[in-house]
């Protein structure tokens, strides 16, 4: 319950900074560090994860098993549905709170990460951008305890950088719609009470023929394939949602007829902040397993942190990690300020990722043998780093989301 209202009385004084707009950068920039709430954030998250999800990480890794406990502890923290307003259920933070607990819960287990990033970003993202009133009630508030999940149903087996290329028909049927299609790779598939899904009434259109829907799971028409068998983050369920003939009342539709790409679109800029976020989690933990190990092995009479060859190695590492936090809270930043922010999700992401991937590469190593046995937790944070250079748009996406924006800013 303390932590619980720490979390909470961390939303009063994020509100207190947003009401001074761009006073919130400055105060970090300028200080050079996080405003005390922040901190406190950060370090009730770290408790949690060191306290709940460290000495489990592995277990649940092996086993494929989802932390059912802990998302419900993380849900009685306000963990699961964190920029939701309070009086939805939400914890009523802003991003750079998110990113900071995000971070922190993937540092103690990545797969746990990514639960958290898909209720948050993909689930309760889109329908507080888009949802009316009574789908707020009834598609947000139950979804913020950690009760329920939710899942993102967007890639089909056909298409995944080409969204606007979906298959998935919505067909008007009286008064309702009638989903028929594929959706692949949906993480906490097997878990989600409900999904957001993106189909086509009008393939010809294209991309503005995709609406966003609101599905109950389970209903009627819609069945799972079976769990993916992955190479990291294996905790998390990732399935194919199948729709054979799968009825859906008028009022599923979030947003609008037509918008539904647009949507996935903006859910997907708020999701690579969370993504960010989770790898630099996943990278901080593999820095600190490297450097742990380091201190302690001895090679030629000396441990391994006195040997130039390993400092330069862990400078590296550091230099990576905490360039590509500051793009990450610079992107949670603007965000929070209303201010332009699909070019620096981009940036985060990618940095993140290619940090995160690259800094658990170097941890391995730098233990060596020990870093290739399950023993030790640097061959799990090398698994987890790679889907993040994956999901929410690859790197080679991120890079020509990030190149059309720098182009546009020369071209006018
Ligand atoms: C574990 C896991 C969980 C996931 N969770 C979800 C989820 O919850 N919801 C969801 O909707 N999806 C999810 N996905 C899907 C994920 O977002 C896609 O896998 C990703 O977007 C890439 O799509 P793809 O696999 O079809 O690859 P493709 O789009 O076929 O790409 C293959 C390769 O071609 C490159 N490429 C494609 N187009 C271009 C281009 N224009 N220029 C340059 N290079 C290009 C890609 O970068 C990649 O290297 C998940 C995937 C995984 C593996």
């Amino acid at each position: 319950m303390a932590v619980s209202l720490l979390v909470r009385g961390c939303g009063r004084v994020s509100r207190t900074f947003r009401s001074r707009g761009w006073n919130q950068l400055h105060t970090v920039y300028q200080s050079a560090e996080l405003p005390e709430t922040y901190q406190m954030l950060r370090q009730t998250c770290r408790d949690f994860a060191q306290k709940e999800l460290i000495p489990i990480a592995g277990q649940l890794d092996k086993e494929h098993c989802f932390p059912g406990a802990q998302i419900k502890k993380m849900g009685e923290l306000g963990l699961l549905a964190m920029a939701v307003p309070e009086e939805l259920g939400g914890a009523g933070l802003d991003y750079l709170a998110y990113a900071i607990a995000l971070e922190e819960i993937s540092r103690g287990c990545a797969s746990t990460g990514v639960i958290m990033s898909v209720n948050n970003s993909l689930y309760l993202g889109p329908l507080l951008a888009f949802g009316s009133q009574e789908q707020k009630q009834k598609w947000i508030s139950p979804f913020t305890s950690g009760d329920k999940i939710g899942c993102f149903a967007l890639s089909e087996p056909g298409n995944g950088s080409d969204a606007g290329a979906a298959s998935t028909t919505a067909r008007p049927d009286g008064d309702g719609w009638v989903l028929n299609g594929t959706k692949a790779w949906i993480t906490n598939a097997w878990e989600a009470s409900a999904a957001v899904v993106f189909a086509t009434s009008e393939k010809s259109l294209k991309h503005k023929g995709i609406t966003a829907f609101l599905v109950p799971m389970p209903t009627p028409g819609l069945s799972l394939g079976k769990k993916e068998d992955k190479l990291g983050i294996r905790a998390s369920s990732t399935a194919n949602l199948i729709f054979e003939d799968c009825r859906l009342p008028k009022d599923s539709v979030l947003g609008q007829m037509g918008l539904g790409f647009k949507i996935a679109m903006q859910t997907l800029d708020m999701g690579r902040i969370g993504i960010a976020a989770q790898a630099l989690g996943i990278a901080q933990a593999a820095l600190d397993c490297a450097v742990d190990y380091a201190e302690k092995r001895m090679a030629f009479g000396s441990p391994l942190t006195k040997l130039q060859s390993i400092q330069f190695k862990l400078a590296d590492m550091a230099l990576a990690l905490e360039g590509a936090r500051l793009l990450t809270w610079r992107a949670a930043m603007l965000k929070d300020n209303q201010k332009p922010f699909s070019k620096e999700a981009a940036m985060a992401k990618l940095a993140a990722s290619e940090a995160a991937t690259r800094i658990a590469h170097q941890a391995i190593q730098i233990l060596g043998g020990m870093g290739y046995v399950t023993e030790m937790p640097a061959e799990r944070h090398y698994r987890d780093a790679r889907i993040t250079e994956i999901y929410e748009g690859t790197s080679e996406i991120q890079r020509l989301v990030i190149a059309g924006h720098l182009l546009k800013s020369y071209r006018s």
